[in-house]
């Protein structure tokens, strides 16, 4: 028979507390699969539970805990990990301990330091650009005021008779004669905490939590020329807690992606598109940038823009970190869009033909020739096309790297 303080782990994977570790492998596996988040959108977390519960169960130490001493056994037994506070307050209920916020970790002489909080903050990249200033609400747990974070009047704490201040309690009930069954709960008259106060001498305010809930504005400010991944911290502003040495609010940014820009350190780069008059006559085309400024950019005529080149505006990139003053540089790649089939008329093309620049002379050909037929083809639509085109990369490499115009060539 096997006794346990605890059975909620065992029911989410739907096993009996004396279950072997095959039973349980067994049941995560049938449990995983049917609630695996690509199968079951629907899920919600039951999956995290059901992931949580295997790896407790499975880890020896961490059993043992859990079952001598159920939830408490793992926060305490480091089972709460940062990350973890979640899927405890998920599966055990909203946290006894909550706002002691996972593990301590020391600092300052061995007090105890609150976990920090970590927030991401999505930014746009005008932001980054201009920099700007927010503001944040969060809400937070902060030494009650009345009491100092005693929770009562000075010496109104005591310790918890009940448990000794343990905060587990051992309790034996007599199975049969000769039989007793020994079973460690959280103590129910200090909730686990080992101390208690009196009811009169309790504050009034926290009710003898020793903390309260506020609300709190942080104004954070973005400064120009951030960078996503970037962190703002606020130090000492996380949760409070007595004893405890407050953590940090970090917030990280998440630059959001720009429709025309794309940005590389200091630099921005963009895409343009231009026709092949633009192309080959000049042209000028305007531009918002990120702070909203209207900029005219000019390419001279009789100065050819080739497709897919890139060319540079020195100086309009994004402004450096502290530094503002100082800006990157801003690419522009041009993609130039060709006129369409009979776009023109047979004479005015003779016409054309005489204003570009003069063919190069055709290739003497001897011996025999054979005409052949170029085909309109879709890159993107490869019908029965890698076969083919393996075999016309084999050819060509057999020929020695003789190859007409727009094949490439793989030994380049
Ligand atoms: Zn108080
Ligand atoms: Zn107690």
């Amino acid at each position: 028979m096997t006794n346990v303080a605890d059975t909620k782990l065992y029911d989410i994977l739907g096993v009996s507390p004396s279950a072997s570790e095959n039973e349980l492998k067994k049941a995560y596996r049938k449990l995983a699969k049917e609630y695996h988040p690509d199968k079951n959108p629907n899920a919600g977390d039951k999956f995290k539970e059901i992931s949580f519960a295997y790896e407790v169960l499975t880890n020896p130490e961490k059993k043992e805990l859990y079952d001598r001493y159920g939830e408490q056994g793992l926060r305490e037994g480091g089972g709460g990990g940062p990350g973890m506070d979640d899927i405890f307050s998920h599966i055990f209920g909203g946290g006894l301990f909550g706002f002691m916020g996972g593990q301590g970790r020391s600092r300052n002489g061995g007090r105890r330091r609150g976990e920090d909080m970590v927030h991401p903050l999505k930014v746009s990249l005008e932001d980054l650009y201009n920099g700007k200033t927010t503001k944040l609400q969060l809400s937070k747990n902060v030494l009650c005021s009345t009491c100092n974070g005693q929770g009562g009047k000075t010496g109104a704490v005591q310790k918890c008779s009940t448990c000794r201040g343990r905060g587990m309690r051992i309790m034996i009930r007599q199975l049969a004669p000769g039989m007793v069954q020994q079973m460690q709960s959280v103590c129910t008259d200090c909730n686990g905490e080992g101390e208690v106060i009196s009811e009169k001498d309790r504050c009034k305010k926290c009710e003898g939590k020793k903390v309260v809930k506020e609300v709190k504005i942080l104004e954070v400010h973005v400064d120009k020329g951030m960078r996503h991944g970037q962190k703002i911290t606020f130090g000492g502003e996380a949760d409070q807690a007595p004893g405890m040495e407050p953590g940090d609010i970090v917030l990280v940014l998440q630059e959001k992606e720009h429709e025309t820009f794309k940005r590389d350190g200091h630099d921005l780069h963009m895409i343009h598109k231009i026709g092949l008059v633009e192309a080959l006559c000049g042209f000028q085309f305007t531009l918002k940038h990120l702070d909203g400024r209207q900029i005219v950019v000019k390419y001279p005529a009789g100065k050819v823009i080739e497709p897919g080149s890139v060319r540079v505006v020195r100086g309009e990139g994004m402004p450096q970190y502290r530094n503002p003053f100082e800006k990157g540089d801003l690419f522009i790649k041009f993609e130039v869009q060709f006129p369409d089939n009979n776009w023109i008329s047979p004479e005015k093309l003779k016409e054309l033909e005489d204003l570009l620049p003069v063919r190069s002379d055709p290739p003497v050909v001897t011996g025999d020739t054979e005409e052949v037929d170029l085909q309109d083809f879709d890159v993107n639509q490869s019908s029965g096309g890698s076969h083919r085109r393996e075999a016309y990369n084999d050819s060509s490499d057999e020929e020695g790297g003789h190859h007409g115009p727009g094949v490439q060539c793989a030994h380049q």
